[in-house]
Parts: structure tokens; C-alpha cells; sequence
């Protein structure tokens, strides 16, 4: 809060800063002397105005402005508004109503742009182009230009329509060259010359060729203007192109209304038409280069845009430790990302444009053949681990997920995506439990004492035999053997030699087995039962006598046995396998001869129809 001279409090917020307010007070009156240099100039031919500048200017400050600043901006305008009319000799009350004219032209177009003019105005975007032609170009200056008429009717007699056209043509100029070039050097981004040697050599050019096309020419040649103007839009924006304008209104201007130049000479009538004329020229002009201004800045957005979102997903897929590849229908390489470098070791250039076939490990290349097929089809595809080769000759575990992908503007299928992982150290993990899980079951199937099978591996094999000779119409033969006197091997020498003694028949026994599917088994305590497969009653026979002459060479002392030494019992039974039988009758006449052996004395076989007797 500051006091004014009067002592009065003021609130600080709403005085716009001391340079503001010198701004204003220099723009307009450098503007309205230059606008009213032309204005005198064509005094003597009809004092017909060709541009009004200073309000274009002040729709640029308040644009630039906080609102709480306009009462003050405008307040001020208007005052040396009318001081500069006043000097040009325009009577006091003519001079204050010219001054009122002129700043609810600023008023009415500045808020009714303001609703949809960004903060950072910026003219190329079409919305807001829109709005300053409608708003400030247009309706402001014909608002102005009605009531200034009005007044000029009043107090000098001047033809309404006559005044009106040239008026309004004036503030329209005005505006559309003065606005968008002040906010261009507010928002200084904006006025963006590449080169200033360039620069200003376009602008050096320009004024030779409109001195020479509005001077000296005797052709009409106004479009030579037409290119530098272009020229200065694409080099240096919309602000450079409306500089141009300016200066071009300004030689044109001046050269028509002192009877000058193309217009004049190829219009008849009188000069008023033909300053009419340039001024539709410059307005034509400007409306033409705001356009290509418009369609430039469009483009110019698209590239950005194209460009950022290309950086943007570059990144993304440079950056990934996965490999993103893009590859043709046929499966060419168009992308690889660089992760493929790093995991396999091949260049960009080694892996473009060649396929799969040739770095896929031959067993996976159906599967993955098959993959991309599915994908062609349209079908949803699950991950797939395959092996990649590398360029050292080794193999990669990989994990590759493959989306097709489809052209965006006719919607045909282009390639494929593949992201793909390295999945070596998973694979590893895998390997080591899937061993782990062997070596599991492996102990699940193996007896702990003597490393032979236990009884749940020997009736699962039981079953399946006897599954498989029904099947195949063969005879399955069982053995099972008991080793005599045992409890008393156990009293007499102690569990762990029992243990040992178990141990060695075992040993012995299995070292007796030639043909892959016999299995030797311990069927529980000191029991043990042999499976032969595929063997008749014969065959069963000759084993039995195997195993017992092998029991009799481990030659095991036992001085509790009538025998000296450690004997078995067998008990052999053969069937051939019905569907009405099961394992437990083969197991059970196995049982019934190996008890006839124990009766009839031990160290022996019996068969299970009690035939033989083998001692
Ligand atoms: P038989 O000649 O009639 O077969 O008499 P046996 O003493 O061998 O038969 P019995 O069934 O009375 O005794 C079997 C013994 O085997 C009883 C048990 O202590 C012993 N035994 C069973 N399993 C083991 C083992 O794993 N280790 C040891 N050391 N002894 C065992
Ligand atoms: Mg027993
Ligand atoms: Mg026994």
C-alpha cells in the first residue's frame, strides 16, 4: 500500500509498474505520430488514414497485462491518447470523444480475446488466431469505427460510408500488424531469428524491393513483396512476417498517398480508392501469412511431437534388458534393440535383416516356427522358452513373448514384436530341481539298508508286470526268498551284523540279475522277492538255483543254522496273467511255496504247485 500525492491510500497491487506505464506512454505516442505521419501526409488528399497503430499496441499490452492493471493501462492510454490528438490539431472535445473511440476498441477486444488467449498468447494456434481475428481484428475496430464515424458526421460533416471504410480499414491494419508483434517481443521465445545476418539482410531486401515496387516501379509487382514477406514468416515467425507488413504498409502507404506505386497506377477513380485498395492489400496480406503461419506451426507440432514420442519409446526399448525385436511377416529382423548385443554378442548389423532359422537351436526351431504361425493366425500365443545361439557358439535360454503387430493405416498384419529374456540362470534353477527331484524319487524307490528296491517300487513294477502280461499273453514269475534262522543270526552275532549279512545277500543276489526288467526287491524284514518278467516256470527255476548257490558262496558263518553257514528259502510262483488273477495270487502261491520250503527244511526252492523240491 503506497499514498498518493493527496495523501490517499492506494492499493499498490493495482498500479501496473512504473515501466508499464512508461511503455504505454511511449508506444502510443511514437505509434499515433507515425500512424498520423501517413495521415498527414495524405491530409492534403483527403486525410484519409492507411493505419492506425496504437491500439493494436495497447490490445498487446493488456493481453500482457494482469486485469487489475487494465483500468489504469486504459485510463492512461486514453489520456495521452487525446493529448496526441490534441496536437494534431483536432479540436478538445473531438480529440477526448477520438480517445474514448479508441480505447473501447482496446477494451472490448482485449476481454473479449482474453477469455481464450493463453497467458503466453500464441497466434499460430488456430483457437486463438480465431479469436484475435474475430475479437481484435475485427469487431473492436468496427465498434470503434462506428462510433468514431458517428462523431466525424457530427462535427466535420464527413460522409458516413466514406469515413467508415477508411477507418475501419485503418484500426483492422493497426491491429493485425501491431498485436501479434507485440506480443511476439513480450514473449521473446517468439521472435526467433535463426540468423541475425540473415535476418536482417531479409529486411534490408524487403525494403529495397517495396521501395522499388511502390516507388519506381511502373508494373504492378506487389507479389515480389509477397515472397519476402513468406520468406520472413519461415525464417523468423509470425512476429517477423507482421514486422515486414509494417514496414511495407508504412513505403506502400506513404507511396500510394502521394500518388505513387502499382495501386495507382492501375486503378482509376480517386486516390481514396486506391489507399482503399492498399489497404485491402496489407489486410489480404496479413490474413494470408497469419495462415501459413498456422499450417507451419501445425506441422512444425506434428514433427516435435513424432519426434518426441520416437525419442520417448527409442528409449524405452534402448534402455530394456530385454531384446525387443521387430521383424517382417517372414520373420526378417527390422529392429533389434541393443540388449541383443549385449546377451548374445552378435552387431546390429549381423542380426538385421536375417531370420530365426539360423540362431535358434535346431531342437526348438519347429516350436518356434510353429509360434510364429500361431501368431499369424490370429491366436493368442503363450510365452516360449527357447535356446538363441550365441555368436561365441554357445546357447541362450530365452523367453519370448511374439505380438503381431498391424499397419496403422490399412490395418494388414506388418511383422511380429518379439521381447525376449534371458532365462539361463531360471533354466539352471530348473535343472538343479528337477535333479533334486529325481534324486527324491530315487530314495523313495530304494531300500536304505541294502540299495535295492523297496517294496513300494517293487509293487508298482509288480502291478505294471502283471498289466503287461496280460497284455502281451506272457508268463510273469516271482520269487520270494526268506532267509532261515535269522532271529537267531540276529541272537548269535548281534543287529548290525544281521544287518551286514542282509546287506551281502542282497549284493550277492542282484549281482545274479542279467535281463533289464528282473528286479530285485526287498519285500520287508529278511524277505526278498525277485520279479522276472516275460519267464516261465523253467526259467523261474534255474534263477532260484542261482540265487541259492550266491547265498552259498557269500559263505556267512552261522553256527546256529544246521547248514553252518547263512541259507535262504525260496519260494518260486509263475502264472500267466489274467484279467480274473491279480499280483496278490501270484504273491500268495510265491508265499505258499516258500513256506513248503521252510517245512520241508530250508535251503531250498519250492515251486507253487509243489512239484520241485531244490536243495
Ligand atoms: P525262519 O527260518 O523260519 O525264517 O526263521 P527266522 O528267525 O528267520 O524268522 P523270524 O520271522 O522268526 O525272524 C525274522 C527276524 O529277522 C526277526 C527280525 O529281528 C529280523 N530282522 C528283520 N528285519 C531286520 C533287519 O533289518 N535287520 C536285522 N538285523 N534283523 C532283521
Ligand atoms: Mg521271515
Ligand atoms: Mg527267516
Amino acid at each position: 500500500m503506497i499514498p498518493n500525492s493527496a495523501g490517499v491510500v492506494l492499493n499498490a497491487t493495482r498500479i501496473p509498474p512504473l515501466k508499464r506505464l512508461v511503455k504505454v506512454g511511449l508506444g502510443i505516442v511514437f505509434l499515433s505520430a507515425a500512424s498520423s505521419l501517413l495521415n498527414l501526409q495524405s491530409q492534403n488528399q483527403g486525410g484519409v488514414s492507411v493505419i492506425w497503430l496504437s491500439n493494436g499496441f495497447m490490445m498487446g499490452i493488456l493481453l500482457c497485462a494482469p486485469r487489475k492493471h487494465w483500468p489504469t493501462l486504459i485510463m492512461l492510454g486514453g489520456l495521452i491518447d487525446f493529448f496526441v490528438n490534441l496536437g494534431l490539431t483536432t479540436p478538445v472535445g473531438v480529440s477526448a470523444y477520438f480517445s474514448i473511440c479508441n480505447m473501447v476498441e482496446v477494451f472490448i477486444g482485449s476481454s473479449l480475446m482474453a477469455r481464450s488467449i493463453a497467458t503466453s498468447p500464441d497466434l499460430t494456434d488456430p483457437r486463438q488466431l480465431r479469436s484475435f481475428l474475430l475479437y481484435g481484428v475485427l469487431l473492436g475496430p468496427f465498434l470503434a469505427s462506428l462510433l468514431s464515424v458517428i462523431g466525424l458526421q457530427h462535427w466535420l460533416g464527413t460522409p458516413f460510408l466514406h469515413a467508415f471504410q477508411f477507418w475501419f480499414a485503418a484500426d483492422v491494419l493497426g491491429v493485425a500488424t501491431i498485436t501479434p508483434l507485440y506480443l511476439a517481443f513480450h514473449h521473446r521465445r517468439k521472435f526467433s531469428p535463426r540468423s541475425t545476418f540473415e535476418t536482417v539482410g531479409l529486411y534490408v531486401l524487403l525494403i529495397a524491393v517495396s521501395l522499388f515496387v511502390f516507388d519506381y516501379a511502373k508494373t504492378p509487382l506487389v507479389w515480389v513483396v509477397l515472397l519476402f514477406l513468406i520468406l520472413l514468416g519461415a525464417r523468423v515467425g509470425l512476429a517477423g512476417s507482421a514486422l515486414g507488413l509494417l514496414l511495407v504498409a508504412f513505403i506502400g502507404g506513404s507511396s500510394t498517398v502521394i500518388g505513387h506505386g502499382p495501386l495507382v497506377f492501375a486503378i482509376k477513380g480517386q486516390l481514396s480508392e486506391k489507399i482503399l485498395m492498399f489497404q485491402v492489400f496489407i489486410g489480404t496480406t496479413m490474413l494470408a501469412l497469419y495462415l501459413t503461419e498456422v499450417a507451419m506451426a501445425k506441422s512444425a507440432k506434428m514433427r516435435l511431437g513424432l519426434e518426441t514420442s520416437e525419442t520417448r519409446f527409442r528409449l524405452l526399448a534402448e534402455a530394456s534388458r530385454d531384446v525387443i525385436v521387430l521383424a517382417g511377416l517372414t520373420g526378417e529382423r527390422k529392429y533389434v534393440s541393443p540388449a541383443a548385443t549385449e546377451l548374445l554378442g552378435w552387431s546390429q548389423e549381423e542380426m538385421l535383416g536375417k531370420d530365426y532359422v539360423s540362431i535358434t537351436h535346431p531342437d526348438d526351431l519347429a516350436k518356434f516356427s510353429k509360434l510364429l504361425n500361431d501368431c499369424r493366425e490370429g491366436h493368442e500365443t503363450a510365452a516360449l522358452s527357447y535356446r538363441c545361439k550365441k555368436k561365441d557358439g554357445g546357447y541362450l535360454w530365452l523367453e519370448s513373448n511374439i505380438r503381431l503387430f498391424c499397419d496403422s493405416e490399412t490395418g494388414d498384419a506388418a511383422g511380429f514384436v518379439y521381447i525376449l529374456r534371458d532365462i539361463s540362470e531360471r533354466k539352471i534353477a530348473e535343472d538343479k530341481l528337477q535333479d533334486a527331484f529325481h534324486t527324491v524319487e530315487q530314495l523313495a524307490m530304494v531300500d536304505g539298508l541294502t540299495g535295492v528296491a523297496n517294496r513300494r517300487l517293487m509293487d508298482q513294477t509288480l502291478n505294471r508286470e502283471w498289466m503287461r502280461a496280460i497284455r502281451d499273453g506272457t508268463s510273469l514269475s516271482l520269487l520270494l526268498i526268506d532267509v532261515d534262522y535269522f532271529k537267531l543270526y540276529n541272537d548269535l552275532y548281534g543287529h548290525l551284523a544281521g544287518d551286514a549279512c542282509l546287506q551281502a545277500i542282497a549284493t550277492s543276489i542282484q549281482g545274479r540279475l542279467r535281463r533289464p526288467p528282473d528286479l530285485l526287491a526287498r519285500f520287508g524284514g529278511e524277505e526278498f522277492v525277485i520279479i522276472l518278467p516275460n519267464t516261465p516256470l523253467a526259467g523261474a527255476e534255474i534263477m532260484s538255483r542261482m540265487v541259492l548257490s550266491s547265498v552259498e558262496a557269500c559263505a556267512i558263518p552261522h553256527s546256529g543254522s544246521p547248514y553252518g553257514s547263512v541259507t535262504v528259502s525260496l519260494g518260486c510262483a509263475t502264472m500267466t496273467a489274467t484279467l480274473d488273477g491279480s499280483v496278490t495270487d501270484l504273491l500268495k502261491a510265491a508265499d505258499d511255496a516258500m513256506y513248503r520250503a521252510k517245512v520241508n527244511g530250508r535251503n531250498q526252492m519250492q515251486t507253487s504247485d509243489g512239484a520241485l523240491a531244490l536243495s
